[in-house]
């Protein structure tokens, strides 16, 4: 395998996933490129808001990380489109759906992450109907509170959005799982429901994940009460169930040397990706590519326990 012109790393993981198992994921904007800036968003603000598609991966530099990841890896579930920033941002989106199938020669499904926020062009649309599974957001269904949560670019109507989804849902031949971040005291009203669970009626995803912002954000705590996380779930039917149903204790802490204190952190006791994200305030990218590092060192490995992926020092 020729090794091409350096370029950025496009390929992270395999990481454990709550609802992919092991996915590779494929990063495919710089960081942050995004038609959205959520107020629960991991990745630190938006600097480059926009609704403007670009090409920005190489794609001999794709290639060649993706074949290293699967003669590498020994269990991938999915290969996911997601990483710094809006996906569908990405022009010719299909070329690089195409290069993943053929370089996986189709045996790994392929999955799309996406704010939804492009699926009104039917030329997006076009451009994912190869992928096996589409996980698109709607957090709202009124204009006002739609842009209090992810505060679009100018213009972005949620109606679009919605529509956009329907077409989506009558086109896709795939699986649509709808995610929707419930943010406490914004989108849990009653009236609120309402509008996301009519709305819901008309999209007919195959799943609806409710996602809470456990993480560590920008805005505090933002995660609802037991009651409103119990009153969502229950309007939204049956295909509906909430992802992220535990809390921790946010530690935000600032390390001069992080790959060190990874290590030392896992010396004193085994930790999730989830775990390192809480105690040490990085995003999931930031921890995966030190987790790399460490591995690939020898030091750190990989060990699952009860269905949970572990990190564990010195085995
Ligand atoms: S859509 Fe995703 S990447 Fe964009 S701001 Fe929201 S959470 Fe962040």
């Amino acid at each position: 395998m020729n090794k091409p012109a350096l370029s950025k790393n496009y390929v992270y993981g395999p990481v454990p996933s709550r609802r992919l198992g092991f996915s590779l994921g494929i990063d495919l904007t710089p960081c942050k490129s995004c038609s959205f800036d959520c107020i629960y968003c991991q990745l630190g603000k938006t600097t480059h808001k926009t609704i403007r598609r670009f090409e920005f991966v190489d794609l001999k530099g794709l290639k060649y990380q993706l074949n290293r990841k699967l003669l590498s890896s020994s269990r991938i579930d999915y290969i996911t489109i997601s990483g710094s920033g809006e996906p569908t941002l990405h022009k010719n989106l299909n070329k690089i759906i195409k290069l993943l199938k053929k370089s996986s020669q189709g045996k790994i499904p392929l999955a799309l992450i996406t704010n939804s926020s492009l699926l009104s062009r039917r030329q997006v649309r076009e451009e994912i109907k190869e992928v096996d599974l589409i996980v698109p957001s709607l957090d709202a269904a009124t204009q006002r509170t739609f842009e209090l949560i992810d505060r679009p670019y100018k213009n972005i109507r949620i109606e679009n959005i919605i529509e956009g989804l329907i077409k989506l849902r009558r086109s896709f031949r795939g699986k649509i799982w709808l995610e929707i971040m419930l943010i406490r005291d914004i989108n849990t009203t009653k009236r609120e429901i309402a509008r996301l669970a009519s709305a819901v009626a008309k999209i007919k995803p195959d799943k609806i994940h409710i996602n809470l912002p456990v993480r560590p954000a920008r805005y505090g705590d933002l995660i609802p009460s037991l009651a409103q996380q119990r009153f969502a779930r229950e309007q939204l039917g049956e295909i509906c169930e909430i992802v992220d149903s535990f809390s921790r204790q946010k530690q935000q802490k600032m390390f001069t040397d992080i790959e060190k204190d990874i290590g030392a952190y896992l010396k004193r006791r085994p930790a999730s990706i989830e775990d390192l994200e809480y105690a040490f305030g990085l995003n999931r990218n930031e921890i995966i590519k030190y987790l790399d590092i460490l591995i690939r060192k020898g030091v750190v490995k990989q060990q699952n326990s009860k269905g949970q992926e572990y990190f564990i020092y010195g085995l």
